[in-house]
């Protein structure tokens, strides 16, 4: 099976390590030549999109958002154009379900069956091959090519058909930014209130307010490390997708919109590129403490 792989960013780049270290045949491409030529150091050839569609049985992408993945694909020298009917196309980027769809209909006239695939767990999940991928598409698309997203993800689970997986993308990003906004918010009234937010993390992690976002982040918060895993502007596409999303299905997510709103505030301050648990400094500034210090 020839693979192609396009979005060599800090997900694709090591997705496609781990895919070459899995044996597959593998043609790589992104806009930056640093990073392809690191891949193809490691085993991949590279080629331009009208190759790469030509040539391979499937294509996967890793792009930034709904706009990128809709002009790789179906833009002007886009890859569909020359994918043959029979051809797969992946999309593992995390962008709005209602693209998906949309670049899924075009596809299906072209005989090419597709699923969209985002993953979370960020960079370090993405080197060690342990990413959770939530896919749509039909089942049996879903099980022939189970077996490639295994090489880059522990978990792999159907959600549905097209845009399933970048719905449940969505949801991920939700609970994921109202729980930062939660914890910022609960350790700087302990602080104002004279209780040291290190003991509060301390106490109650183990009970039911505990989860993955609290160990991960709450460190950050009490350290004043913004340095990014996952950065602000990021989220900030990722919200702006499902406030679109949820708009365009009648669904009303106010929690969504309010923290949307903090991460836009960090942005006009200097906070794009910084790790969102970066949301304790818009409290820090509210309050005019230093979490932890
Ligand atoms: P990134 O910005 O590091 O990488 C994107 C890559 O796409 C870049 O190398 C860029 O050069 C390339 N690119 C952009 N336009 C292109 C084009 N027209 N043709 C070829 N290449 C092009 O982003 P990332 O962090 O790797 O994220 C990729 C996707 O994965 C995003 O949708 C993001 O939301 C999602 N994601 C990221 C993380 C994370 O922790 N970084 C975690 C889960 C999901």
């Amino acid at each position: 099976m020839k693979i192609g792989l396009i979005g060599l960013g800090i997900m694709g780049k090591p997705m496609a390590k781990n895919i070459l270290k899995a044996g597959y045949d593998l043609t790589v491409s992104d806009l930056n030549r640093a990073n392809v030529e690191e891949v193809v150091a490691c085993g991949a050839k590279t080629a331009g999109n009208r190759e790469i569609g030509e040539g391979c049985d499937v294509v996967l992408t890793m792009l930034p958002n709904s706009p990128h993945v809709k002009s790789v694909m179906l833009g002007e020298d886009g890859v569909a154009a020359s994918m043959k009917p029979g051809a797969t196309f992946i999309d593992m980027s995390s962008i709005n379900p209602v693209a998906s769809k949309e670049i899924y209909a075009v596809l299906q006239e072209k005989g090419i069956e597709m699923l969209d695939a985002p993953v979370s767990g960020g960079e370090p999940k993405a080197i060690d091959g342990s990413l959770s991928f939530m896919v749509g598409g039909k089942q049996e698309v879903f099980n022939r090519f189970k077996p490639l997203l295994e090489t880059m993800g522990a978990s792999v689970v159907r959600c549905g058909d097209v845009g399933a997986g970048n719905t449940t993308k969505l949801a991920n990003q939700i609970i994921v930014a109202c729980n930062i906004q939660a914890l910022a918010e609960a350790l700087t009234l302990a602080q104002k209130a004279g209780v040291d937010p290190q003991l509060v993390f301390e106490a109650i992690k183990g009970g039911l307010a505990g989860s993955t976002v609290m160990n991960a982040k709450a460190p950050m918060m009490l350290e004043g490390n913004d340095k990014p895993g996952f950065k602000i502007d990021l989220h900030i596409k990722d919200l702006n997708n499902a406030l679109d999303c949820a708009h365009s299905v009648g669904a009303p997510v106010p929690m969504t919109a309010e923290v949307q709103e903090i991460l836009q505030w960090m942005h006009n301050h200097e906070g794009g590129q910084k790790d969102h648990s970066a949301i304790a400094q818009y409290y820090e500034h509210l309050t005019d403490i230093r979490i932890g210090r």
